[in-house]
């Protein structure tokens, strides 16, 4: 009973719980505009549902997501012609210069995010495999997280793109101000024993068990009365704002286009990434993400 193309839409226990699945296994789920864009009607459907209590965020396959869509199917909803998607053609999609990619980025990587994050019901990203770059947005938007014991997590868009971190710069609130550092200047994945130590990750579970335990815990927390649900989540939510996490996401994402800019020209408008040409490994050739391992220079 799903209407997306690129995720599936389901509801469980009467109602009471939401779960959206992201539904491209094949490519570890990554995230073309397509599936954003799917993934913001999906939540909004979610929360507009006076029945549901508590959306779960999954991915099908072996990983929750690998981060944003770098390849083919990009390319071809981004090109202009009869493929391309529709969100291409506003929201800044027509400007010139960083003024294209300001508007686009804010809207589709940042904007959407951070709406997500306050979302009027209580969320829960379930994860596993490689959670990289993008796909960290997507998992800490949620409330909670839980995963399972393969689940891996990094942002390599520092060390592979030559990029300060992704769009929505959560990193310094989540892993704390040094790792963060460490993670970003390295490209060394967290394991999720690491992840829940730092209070990122709130249960592990065994990979054949992910799916039935997380909904185990969401019907937990299904149970609470959705008035002091909702007032927990804005205490802390806000709690964070007032100590600085809204602005310096809005701070932290300047910085981001201001490297894309950087990139855009030296590369005199070809790139908004560092590629091969500018020195860098260049994505597709980067060796595999290296653990954290804290014996290992
Ligand atoms: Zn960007």
């Amino acid at each position: 009973m799903s209407d997306y193309r690129w995720l599936l839409y389901d509801t469980v226990d009467d109602g009471t719980i939401a779960v959206i699945t992201l539904n491209r296994p094949e490519h570890r789920n990554p995230q073309n505009r397509g599936l954003l864009v799917e993934l913001g009607e999906a939540f909004m459907r979610a929360e507009a549902d006076d029945t549901v209590r508590v959306v779960v965020l999954r991915g099908a396959g072996p990983s929750f997501s690998a981060g944003h869509d770098m390849g083919r199917v990009h390319a071809g909803e981004a090109a202009p012609g009869p493929d391309q998607h529709p969100s291409f053609r506003e929201n800044g999609g027509t400007k010139d210069g960083m003024e294209k990619w300001m508007r686009q980025e804010w809207h589709y990587f940042f904007n959407n995010t951070r709406r997500w994050r306050d979302l009027r019901k209580i969320t829960v990203a379930s994860v596993q495999g490689p959670v990289y770059s993008a796909g960290l947005m997507l998992m800490w938007a949620c409330d909670l997280i839980v995963a399972d014991e393969t689940a891996v997590f990094a942002d390599v868009v520092g060390t592979r793109l030559g990029m300060c971190g992704v769009e929505y710069f959560a990193h310094p609130w989540e892993f704390g101000p040094r790792k963060a550092k460490e993670l970003l200047l390295t490209g060394d994945s967290l394991s999720v024993e690491e992840a829940h130590r730092l209070g990122m990750v709130s249960k592990i579970f065994a990979p054949d068990r992910l799916e039935e335990d997380t909904l185990a815990f969401a019907r937990r927390i299904a149970r609470m009365p959705t008035a002091a649900a909702l007032m927990i989540k804005e205490g802390v939510n806000q709690t964070q704002d007032n100590q600085g996490f809204y602005n310096s996401l809005q701070a932290a994402f300047t910085l981001h286009e201001l490297n894309h800019a950087h990139w855009a020209v030296l590369s005199q408008g070809e790139s908004i990434i560092q590629t091969a040409e500018l020195g860098g490994p260049g994505w597709q050739q980067a060796g595999p993400v290296q653990p954290a391992d804290v014996r290992r220079p």
